[in-house]
């Protein structure tokens, strides 16, 4: 492996390091192999998908203008549909992001006067505009739709008795947000999910229940709507996309419910029936046909990450033995030096942009400055391997993705040195 060494040692990477993260690899190795197997599981479920919808080259074709009969367009969304067992889905480049797919299903499906539940604690930081949790202009808040939250227990267990109290008669939607996004709660798993969901059922039958999935795609052979949800939701630059996505979003769940997603989307009246896919329908097909082997890189990545820093003494959320639901890995990095040197270090291992420097900076729907790191085929995708955190104790940085796990793990070791290089890690100085 002397060859494999010197690759490494050619990207400024100290023998100390690549040893430490060679052994702990060496550790990984029956997790790495479920993880292949349920990669196979999912890449076998799409491919069914796309045999059973006859996808064919007739899809791949564009539509411009307003879109009609788009062939390609009408295949794909049957394929998503399929892919998560649902009865239909929405999947489109006009969804710009996750927050718009999530402002999409949740304004499409609730009235003034209706209320919405999350009963999982805060959700997502770009949420709290959107529903008015933080006041801002458009947001359901402004509509008369109110909101409503349960935490989490300190163990992170369902808050069951809170969450039947808070569901009433307005009670009309209930966000789950799967990822742990911002937060150091666990994530949630699909099993967990469904619990939740049955309950809620148990106690008012009609309301609707919708899924965050963000990030969650192809992590577990299930998604959630195999449990009960009745929407769930996504980003086609996270796991979906499998990184040849170039934007887009996707909403896949119970047909009435979708449909007022697609009225909203577009018009009422128009709904599904319009938008041009504009010759993006091969990326998002070949991109969901990628998305199971992708996520499976990115989340060997997550892992390793938490495995390595936890064995250097920083609290990672999860921790390095716990199953994964998601593809984020957090660390607390304990220190602002710390946060900085570890989004350099990822931002250096980048296939485009390795040598700009990342800086801390006001972002748009965030609360505090925010240091990001990516060096991305397509700017902002998150499948691509990032890190970014806020600046704000304990300094914790999210860490996720990597189109291939060898790019991820170069982007761990790089982190590993400029911490070192920075003098936050005393055991390699
Ligand atoms: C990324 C993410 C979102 C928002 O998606 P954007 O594409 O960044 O707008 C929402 N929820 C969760 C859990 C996410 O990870």
């Amino acid at each position: 492996m002397e060859y494999l060494t010197e690759a490494y040692r050619k990207f400024g990477i100290r023998d100390s390091i690549i040893e430490f993260a060679a052994e702990t690899e060496r550790e990984l190795k029956t997790r790495f192999d479920a993880i292949d197997a349920n990669a196979e599981a999912c890449q076998m479920k799409v491919l069914l998908a796309m045999q059973k919808n006859r996808v064919s080259e007739g899809c791949m074709e564009a539509s411009t203008g307003y879109g009609y009969n788009d062939l390609g367009r009408e295949t794909l969304e049957a394929v998503y549909a399929d892919v998560f067992h649902a009865e239909d889905a929405l999947v489109r480049a006009q969804i710009t992001c996750g927050t718009h797919a999530l402002a999409l299903a949740l304004s499409a499906n609730l009235r003034p006067g209706d209320e919405l539940l999350s009963p999982v604690g805060k959700p997502y930081d770009t949420l709290e505009s959107v529903i008015g949790i933080t006041p801002a202009p458009g947001s359901l808040a402004e509509y008369g739709v109110s909101y409503r939250q349960v935490d989490l227990l300190p163990d992170g267990s369902f808050d069951y008795e809170n969450i039947k109290k808070a569901i009433n008669e307005k009670t009309k939607l209930i966000e789950i947000q799967r990822s742990k996004g911002y937060q150091t709660r666990p994530t949630l798993s699909v099993e967990r999910i469904g619990e939740l969901i049955a309950f809620i059922k148990s106690v008012k039958p009609d309301v609707i229940c919708m899924v965050d999935n963000c990030y969650g795609e192809f992590v577990e052979p299930v998604e959630p709507t195999d449990v009960g949800a009745d929407l769930c939701v996504g980003s086609l630059i996270k796991n979906p996309g499998g990184g040849l996505a170039p934007c887009g979003g996707y909403i896949v769940g119970k047909k009435e419910y979708v449909e007022q997603c697609a009225y909203r989307l577009t018009s009422p009246g128009l709904g599904k029936e319009v938008g041009a896919s504009l010759g993006l329908n091969r990326a998002f097909f070949q991109g969901l046909f990628m998305a199971p082997t992708v996520t499976a890189g990115a989340l060997k990545g997550a892992i390793y990450a938490a495995c390595l820093y936890e064995k250097l003494g920083f609290p990672v959320v999860p921790n390095g033995t716990e199953s994964r639901h998601d593809i984020i890995q957090a660390v607390t990095l304990g220190s602002e030096a710390g946060l900085i040197a570890f989004c350099k270090g990822i931002q250096s291992a980048a296939p485009v942009d390795s040598y700009v420097t990342p800086e801390p900076w006001a972002m748009p729907g965030y609360q505090s400055d925010v240091i990001m790191a990516a060096g991305a085929f397509y700017q902002g995708s998150s499948i691509e391997l990032s890190a970014d955190g806020p600046l704000i104790a304990p300094y914790n940085v999210y860490f996720q993705g990597g189109l291939t796990w060898y790019h991820a793990k170069l982007g761990i070791l790089s982190s590993l040195e400029e911490m070192a290089k920075a003098g936050c890690l005393p055991q390699f100085a």
